[in-house]
């Protein structure tokens, strides 16, 4: 692909943010079921539910830009989904991997914020407003499960995990 103008590279960041999701999708399960305290499990569910309708109103975006939304990896999701899925294969104590689960969760978090604020910047500049709109509604969703996360730690996953 390539990136002559702002809006190829909008369209080359969209792409990235839609393959991450997706693979987000396919974590989210085995986050769900490694994880040991009931309401981080439930986080790891509804966030499940949410990242699903991202992926529809990212291809929504696509559709009404005639793009496709396929033809990217992104490599940076793939490490730290790569990096977050090591906990599940060590020998750890139930609350210590649910500290560890969190904070993987929140790395992820993070690049998405980080994404869906240079997306819906480039969208405001190339005039899309109504997908600028939509693409801060998912960055207060990823902003409020990141709070969610910390909320967690903080109340009792750490404090176990001290124990
Ligand atoms: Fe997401
Ligand atoms: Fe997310």
């Amino acid at each position: 692909m390539k990136l002559n103008t702002l809006h190829d590279l909008y369209v080359d960041q969209l792409k990235d943010l839609y393959n991450a999701e997706n693979q987000i999708v396919k974590a989210l399960p085995k986050m769900e079921k490694a994880a040991h305290s009931q309401p981080l499990q439930k986080a790891y569910h509804d966030h499940l539910e949410q990242t699903r309708h991202q992926v529809q109103r990212l291809e929504q975006i696509f559709n009404e830009l005639g793009e496709s939304p396929t033809g990217k990896r992104c490599k940076g999701m793939e490490g730290l989904l790569e990096e977050g899925e090591e906990i599940l294969t060590e020998d750890a104590d139930p609350d210590v991997r649910d500290a560890g689960l969190i904070a993987a969760a929140q790395k992820v978090e993070h690049y998405e914020i980080s994404g869906y604020g240079t997306a819906r910047t480039f969208a405001e500049r190339l005039g899309f407003t109504k997908a600028a709109q939509v693409l801060q509604q998912i960055l207060d969703e990823e902003k409020q499960t990141d709070e969610k996360l910390t909320a967690l730690a903080e109340s009792s996953v750490n404090t176990r995990a001290k124990q």
